[in-house]
């Protein structure tokens, strides 16, 4: 099964990814995850992928293009596709990399939020470094203040493009480049929206709702 999860900066597409990768053993690509991680490490694309990021614009399609046919490549069980594809260019490009590999996808879920709720669920996230568990300043912290509830670790991380300026940024960017890619799969009846206004619990039910029927 490979998927697709689309919505804007804090929809929480990364924590459905991350709870689908563990209920049904696929992988999950996050691009923004290993833009990160080429951030973390100081390569070659870290200095470019660091201000864009910071920012909240998008990177340039050809970058992000290789990076994800690299991962592609590299796997041999379904996966969830987060952060990617973002712009049209991209779309028609992840299906080019999945046609030469004779793979499609079988969903692609958005996952709709009130655009009003963002800002706030996004400004004063933050994960624990160790296992990589969300919490957040107003609405989910620690139940012992500075020790992650799931493993104890007490080291956490914050996003540096969670501020309140990039998020606009990051919402524009998403209005005006990836909404415009739902309808690309809305023609060939693979788009299925759940509320992501619910509770995380409950989006989880609805995208396993959608899995079902597929
Ligand atoms: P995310 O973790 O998905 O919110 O991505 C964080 C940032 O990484 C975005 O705001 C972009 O600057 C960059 N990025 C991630 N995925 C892509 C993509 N598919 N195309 C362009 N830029 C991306």
């Amino acid at each position: 099964m490979n998927l697709i999860l689309l919505g804007p900066p804090g929809a929480g597409k990364g924590t459905q990814a991350q709870r689908l990768e563990q209920a049904h053993g696929l992988v999950q690509l996050s691009t923004g995850d290993m833009l990160r991680a080429a951030v973390a490490s100081g390569r070659a694309l870290a200095q470019q992928a660091k201000q864009v990021m910071d920012s909240g614009d998008l990177m340039p399609d050809d970058i992000m293009r290789q990076i994800i046919a690299e991962q592609i490549d590299g796997i041999n069980s379904g996966f969830i596709l987060d952060g990617f594809p973002r712009t049209e260019v991209q779309a028609e490009a992840l299906d080019d990399i999945l046609q030469k590999k004779g793979l499609s996808i079988d969903a692609v879920i958005e996952i709709r939020v009130d655009e009003a709720a963002l800002t706030d669920r996004v400004v004063g996230r933050f994960t624990c470094a160790q296992c990589g568990a969300g919490y957040h300043d107003s609405f989910h912290r620690p139940v012992v203040e500075g020790l992650c509830d799931r493993c104890g670790g007490s080291e956490f991380l914050r996003r540096s493009d969670d501020t309140a300026e990039a998020v606009r940024t990051r919402l524009h960017a998403y209005r005006r480049q990836t909404a415009p890619i739902l309808p690309y799969y809305r023609k060939r009846g693979i788009l299925k929206g759940v509320d992501g206004m619910e509770d995380i619990d409950n989006v989880t039910r609805q995208i396993e709702a959608v899995l079902a029927h597929i």
